[in-house]
């Protein structure tokens, strides 16, 4: 049974502020070590569950982070930036279930690192009207392989928002966010605990789940900080610009969807970046 993982790093236990995310800092380098520590805890769960192979996604920034020495010795991993699904990237429909390792959507309360693809410039995404982040946009991509998400490992409200989608979804809680830069944390070796026993939980059960159900067309909406972003989004032909910092777009294939949203974020990102 193949298990696949997207890691992403603001859910790993003990993680609370940006300085831990990003590489320069050194705590960068004691959180990447719990960050792999973390990933192999969901896989030597996974093994107990039935288990025998995983495929693990750098679903973080640069996408580039892991140390593989200290991986599990039963995971692949893919690294590297731009990757074309991006925090789903590998992902078929071989495999019996997705975990997602992550944080809430931008602007929820107590959440973690709370963020959607972009802090600060990608302020809230809507699909089909309903606020979504980045959970819920690789549910969908999963749906649409038909692969179900069995696992979410991160903190309380991060858990909260897959049980509200993915009701019988295993959920392992590592932090309790008190504010999106603070936290209760688990001590180390229970998070691990937790995370190998939900993980074989999760892989136990992956049979009795299914993928989300997919809407027959979708209606993706982005509202960014700047109104310069919004800007240079419209410029991609098919995509509408709703307001000052929104932008709007429909298809009834949610490859493009998935793809036009890497595309504007990415965006978000270079706009940002060229300007302050
Ligand atoms: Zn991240």
């Amino acid at each position: 049974m193949k298990i696949y993982i997207s890691a992403d790093f603001e859910g790993v236990t003990g993680v609370v502020d940006r300085h831990q995310c990003f590489p320069g800092h050194p705590d960068f380098e004691h959180a990447r070590r719990r960050w792999i520590e973390d990933i192999n805890a969901i896989i030597e769960g996974g093994i107990e569950g039935g288990a025998s192979e995983f495929l693990v996604n750098e679903a973080h920034a640069a996408m580039n982070y892991m140390l593989p020495e200290l991986l599990h010795p039963k995971a692949s991993y893919i690294s590297g930036y731009v990757k074309r699904d991006n925090q789903m990237e590998g992902l078929d429909p071989s495999f019996a279930g997705a975990v997602i390792m992550g944080h809430a959507m931008a602007g929820t309360a107590g959440g973690v690192l709370n963020h959607s693809y972009v802090m600060r410039d990608v302020v809230a995404l809507r699909l089909n009207g309903k606020a979504v982040g980045e959970l819920a946009l690789n549910a969908y991509w999963g749906a649409l392989l038909g692969v179900p998400l069995v696992l979410v490992v991160g903190d309380d409200k991060f858990a909260e928002e897959a049980k509200a989608l993915i009701p019988e979804i295993e959920d392992a809680v590592v932090k309790r966010g008190l504010s999106q830069f603070t936290a209760q944390n688990l001590p180390l070796q229970d998070a691990r605990q937790v995370i190998r026993e939900t993980a074989r939980r999760a892989v136990e059960r992956a049979g009795e789940f299914s993928p989300l159900e997919l809407p027959e067309s979708f209606e993706l909406e982005i509202d960014f900080s700047l109104s310069e972003i919004a800007h240079l989004c419209s410029l991609i032909p098919g995509v509408e610009r709703v307001s000052g910092r929104t932008i709007r777009y429909q298809s009834t294939d949610y490859r493009q969807v998935m793809h036009l949203r890497i595309v504007c974020t990415n965006l978000a990102l270079a706009t940002v970046r060229g300007h302050f």
